[in-house]
This record gives C-alpha cells, sequence and structure tokens, in this order.
C-alpha cells in the first residue's frame, strides 16, 4: 500500500513516523514555513503522551517546560477551584515538530492508495461539511501572567474559555477561545510578545471522515474535546488507529472502512460532550439530567491532565 499524509501536524508527523518506521512506503507534505509558531498552548497529558512519542523513538519528557501542581479552573462570577495534577504539562511543540519534520523528504503524492487528510482546521482534501462548529482563538506568548501555575477561566454560558499556561523562562501563553468573536478581546489589555491564533473546530465529524480513498485524521476529522479543546492527544490517539488497522490490512478500501467505524466507537463520548456544550450555552447548566454526562466530563478532564472531581466544582458553583 502507497500512502500519503498530506499535512505534517502532530498527527501527521506521528502516523509519517509509525509508517516509517513500521517499513511502509509513505510520502508527506506540508504547505507551512519551517519556522511557523504553532497556534497552540503546548498543553497535554505527560502519563498518556509519553507512551506514544516512544513508540516513534522520542523521549517526550526532554520537550517538557513545564510540570503543573496546582490548576485553577474559575468562573466569571468569582467561584474558583483548584486541583491537582494528574500529568498536565506543557511542552516546546515547535521544538518537537521541527524535530521530526527533519529528515522528511517533501513529496505531494497524487497516486497513492490511501490519501491522508491531516490538514487540521482547514479538511482541505476531505472538504468542507456543512455541519461544522468552529470557535475564534487568539493566544499571546508573554513573560507576564497573573497566575503562576494552570489557570482556566470559563465564559459565561459555555461560550469557551481563557487560559493562563506557564511555559518556560519565565514565558506563558495567555490565550482565550470562545464561540463568540469579542471575547478575543478580553486578553488585549496584557503585554505581549507574539500573537497567534486561528479557529478551532469543536465538533466531531466522524460521520464525514472519508471520501473514496481520502481519509481524515485530527482535527481535519474534530477530534477535539468539545470541554477541553484538547486536540494533540485525541489526534494522535486517531493516527495510532489509523496506523493499527493499516499494519493489519492490504485492501485500502477495507482499512479505511474499519477505521471510520473505529474511530466512531473510540471517540463515542464527544458526541455526548457536545451536546452537554450546547445544553450549557442554552441556559442549562445545573439541571439534574446533566448528572448523566457526569462520567465523560469527568474522564476528559483527567484525560487531559487535570485530577477533577465534579463533586468539588458543582460545590463551588452553588
Ligand atoms: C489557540 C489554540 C490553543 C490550543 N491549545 C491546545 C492545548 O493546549 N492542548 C491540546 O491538546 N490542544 C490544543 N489545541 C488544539 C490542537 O492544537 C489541535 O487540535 C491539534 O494540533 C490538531 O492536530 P492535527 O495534526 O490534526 O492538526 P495540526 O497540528 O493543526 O496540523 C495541520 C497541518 O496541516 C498543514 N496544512 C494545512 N493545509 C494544508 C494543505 N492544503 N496541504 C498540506 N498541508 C496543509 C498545516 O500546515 C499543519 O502543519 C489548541 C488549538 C488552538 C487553536
Amino acid at each position: 500500500m502507497r500512502i500519503s499524509i498530506k499535512g505534517l501536524g502532530i498527527s501527521g508527523l506521528y502516523l509519517y513516523e509509525r509508517l516509517r518506521q513500521g517499513g511502509f512506503n509513505v510520502s508527506g507534505f506540508d504547505i507551512k514555513r519551517p519556522d511557523f509558531y504553532i497556534p497552540c498552548a503546548y498543553a497535554t497529558n505527560l502519563y498518556l503522551m509519553k507512551p506514544f512519542m516512544s513508540k516513534i523513538g522520542v523521549d517526550f519528557e526532554e520537550y517538557v517546560f513545564h510540570h503543573a501542581e496546582s490548576i485553577i479552573l474559575a468562573g466569571e462570577r468569582g467561584m474558583s477551584v483548584e486541583f491537582r495534577s494528574a500529568g498536565l504539562v506543557t511542552f516546546d511543540r515547535n521544538r518537537l515538530q521541527m524535530d521530526l519534520m527533519g529528515g522528511i523528504a517533501m513529496k505531494n503524492d497524487q497516486d497513492a492508495d490511501i490519501v491522508v487528510d491531516a490538514t487540521g482546521i482547514s479538511r482541505y482534501y476531505l472538504g468542507r461539511d456543512p455541519g461544522d462548529i468552529t470557535y475564534y482563538t487568539k493566544e499571546y506568548l508573554t513573560d507576564r501572567s497573573s497566575h503562576d501555575d494552570f489557570y482556566f477561566l470559563f465564559l459565561e454560558r459555555g461560550n469557551g474559555y481563557l487560559w493562563e499556561f506557564p511555559l518556560d523562562k519565565g514565558h506563558f501563553h495567555v490565550g482565550v477561545g470562545s464561540r463568540v468573536y469579542d471575547d478575543l478581546h478580553r486578553i488585549d489589555q496584557q503585554e505581549r510578545i507574539k500573537i497567534t491564533g486561528r479557529k478551532i473546530r469543536m465538533k466531531p465529524l466522524f460521520e464525514s471522515a472519508r471520501r473514496g480513498n481520502i481519509v481524515g485524521i485530527g482535527e481535519a476529522v474534530g477530534t477535539v474535546s468539545p470541554l477541553t479543546g484538547e486536540g494533540i492527544l485525541p489526534s494522535i490517539e486517531s493516527a495510532e488507529l489509523l496506523y493499527d488497522l493499516i499494519s493489519h490490512g492490504s485492501d485500502p478500501d477495507e482499512v479505511i472502512r474499519s477505521y471510520t467505524k473505529k474511530l466512531r466507537d473510540r471517540f463515542s463520548s464527544y458526541y455526548q460532550l457536545s451536546e452537554f456544550v450546547e445544553r450549557v450555552q442554552a441556559g442549562n447548566l445545573l439541571r439534574p439530567s446533566n448528572l448523566r454526562y457526569a462520567g465523560p466530563i469527568s474522564r476528559e478532564m483527567k484525560h487531559f491532565g487535570i485530577d477533577f472531581s465534579l463533586v468539588k466544582a458543582v460545590r463551588s458553583l452553588i
């Protein structure tokens, strides 16, 4: 099987390395400048990321900037809850991706058996989906922050959140992501060294994860948590699902069919979490019927690396 990966962001690079090291006929192509500063807060769960990176021969700890000790989740009406870390770190995503990119001779293969759309927000090869939901984001690299550890400020009506995440050498990412464009002004008063941002996909698009021999991984198909916006690990996880099927299959059509099914199964909680966010946005946060989302919410926060307790969070809300 010949595989062509379009988009060498975090999921495309991971899949490329898995396939290359597994002896497959794989090529990769990306359009960005080598020194492009990746718009992302660079937070992930060390304990989950490490095993994936070691599969491609990367010692992830070498890239870690900051280990969380205390994580504050706050709301606009003054409530605030502190949680411990369950592996939350920031890491040098630019250096990691540059190192992985180093050895790749870029090739835009037109005749592959499987074309992987890993172009993230653009879905350049799969095409637009009419049901798509994206939020606006803006982020500053700065050396000032009002908190010295991880801080999340959730916006009214579940519109999104503002973050302050420590990096290394006294630097921070301070950013905001919201479905409301005007919320981007909320960080304007902050001093900055660099500014970045792009839209982020907040809806699973697993039903449109394939078009002919084109199949999507990562944010192109919506592997971004509708609750936290976490997209790094979920995108790598989707790449691993596809790798596993390619390495055990010989028929491209069958590989793609099994992959789209596995994608829906693995990320089925994203449908529930999307539903929960919609309810919050409709003003229905404290409804007893929301109890059914308790499990997926707690699991999602822990996946991101936060030792979350719903009871503690609800107590502070009330
Ligand atoms: C402001 C912000 C903060 C975030 N913070 C976090 C965070 O702290 N933790 C977290 O887990 N997630 C975070 N996310 C989400 C996360 O960054 C993404 O979901 C994740 O990078 C998706 O990985 P990917 O490989 O699918 O796409 P990307 O990493 O976005 O890669 C897509 C690649 O495709 C390339 N490309 C685009 N168009 C084409 C084309 N036509 N042809 C070839 N190549 C193309 C791009 O150059 C890029 O390299 C954040 C997102 C934003 C916007």
